[in-house]
């Protein structure tokens, strides 16, 4: 994949919208993209809103450089330049009723104000018109984004009963970009957070990613846990912080999860359950279905924080075999977040892991072939020897293959 170029993508955009005003339709660019330039950031990507439907941007666009990405409600990508990527053109529509709480039933090719109308927060329902150069609102968005106001488009209650999966955008929007959430829109998150376990595991998840590798992360647990979605998506964690724990665990998992520097998801994650048992990471992870390497790398770094803490107490060959395990960069980070960068432990562990690879990590001067080759069959001990003679060599008992062979040889005695 070549990178993307903000430029490019911006410039694309632009064509995009010009190709389809050059063919007779109206055009505008939607969303997310104009929230974010009119906060100076950005965008990720560019949306376009139509009212040419979708086969007819298709065939503006040509087909070969067009998919229809989302089949249901017509979205059409076109396919710009490699360093443009992908314009998403979306035929300005309204929503049908809601059955299942999470996507509309069917949706209403309609216009640019109605299509307005469906989106989530006025600070989402924004259009910019980029030939003019002049923002369309027709849901009070520039204000709320003066006043840095997460607002749902009209009815709080309904907008969230119609999309439960609004309910956690309404704390993501509010925590990344430090913004209140109204009132309203606020009870209303309050009032129907139970209701969010239709969206499926999958979205909970990917917001939760979103949510935590942000450097906001600890504004977006705390909205998580004030609206009392907490409990409904991580009662493990919403454990913390209500019955039987002392008040100080839960300020403390604050501040380890507001240290960390740009982590990723499992180390955001194991910050956030760093008191837990390993086995309640597993259960979380799998009731959000992330995948085994989040969940596994989760569980293992919050499993070695004790033993890590200990280091500088840990015996020599103890300590060397957690310093060359393959996950230890994002360990020392937890144990750093979780102790502070002065901790004798974490000190200890960032020195050794500078001593050269010959050093920290030494060819072991016995094999199993070489025990073996020496007349000691495999056995159930085998192992146990091996290492024995491992540690021997790493506390600097032995420095010779033969006082190694030697050892191994009264050991299997
Ligand atoms: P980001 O991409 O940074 O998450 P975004 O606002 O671009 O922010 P998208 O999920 O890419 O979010 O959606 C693009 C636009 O589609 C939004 O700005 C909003 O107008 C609308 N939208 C997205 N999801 C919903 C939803 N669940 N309900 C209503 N409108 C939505
Ligand atoms: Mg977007």
């Amino acid at each position: 994949m070549p990178e993307l170029d903000p430029a490019d993508q911006r410039a694309f955009a632009l064509e995009v919208a010009e190709t389809l005003r050059a063919a007779g339709y109206e055009a505008l660019w939607a969303g997310g993209c104009v929230r974010d330039q009119l906060l100076g950031r950005t965008p990720k990507d560019y949306d376009v809103a139509t009212n040419a439907q979708p086969q007819t941007i298709r065939q503006v666009f040509g087909r070969e450089r067009t998919i229809a990405v989302g089949a249901a409600f017509g979205v059409i990508a076109v396919v710009g330049p490699k360093t443009a990527g992908l314009v998403e053109v979306t035929t300005f529509r309204e929503d049908a009723q809601y059955s299942d709480g999470r996507r509309p039933d069917s949706v209403t090719f309609s216009t640019a104000e109605h299509d307005a109308q469906r989106r989530d927060f006025t600070i989402n329902g924004l259009f910019y018109d980029p030939l003019a150069q002049r923002v369309i609102d027709y849901v009070g968005g520039q204000e709320d984004l003066r006043g840095q106001t997460v607002r749902a488009i009209g009815d709080a209650r309904r907008r969230f009963s119609e999309d439960k999966l609004r309910l956690l955008r309404a704390v993501r929007f509010a925590a990344t970009f430090q913004f209140s959430i109204e009132a309203e829109t606020l009870a209303a998150v309050g009032e129907m957070a139970a209701e969010l376990p239709v969206v499926s595991p999958e979205r909970i998840a990917a917001e939760m990613r979103r949510m935590l590798v942000d450097g906001h992360r600890v504004r977006a647990v705390e909205l998580l846990a004030e609206t009392g979605l907490m409990p409904v998506i991580a009662p493990e964690i919403a454990a913390i912080y209500a019955n039987g724990w002392e008040k100080s665990a839960w300020e403390e998992t604050l501040a380890a999860a507001g240290r960390l520097a740009c982590p990723d998801f499992p180390l955001a994650l194991a910050a956030l359950c760093h008191r837990l048992a390993p086995a309640d990471i597993h259960t979380l992870a799998r009731r959000w279905k992330l995948s085994n390497h989040e969940r596994e790398l989760a569980a293992w770094l919050v499993e070695q924080l004790p033993t890590v803490r200990r280091a500088a107490e840990l015996p020599w060959p103890v300590l060397q075999r957690l310093l060359i395990a393959v996950h230890i960069e994002p360990l020392l980070e937890l144990l750093e977040a979780v102790e502070g960068e002065a901790h004798a432990g974490l000190r200890l562990c960032r020195e050794r892991l500078a001593w050269p690879i010959a050093k920290l990590n030494p060819p072991p001067l016995v094999t199993g072939d070489d025990l073996i080759a020496h007349g000691l069959p495999p056995g159930k001990n085998f192992r146990t020897i091996l290492d024995q003679v491992r540690d021997a060599q790493l506390e600097g008992k032995l420095t010779t293959q033969a006082e190694a062979l030697a050892l191994a040889k009264q050991l299997a005695n």
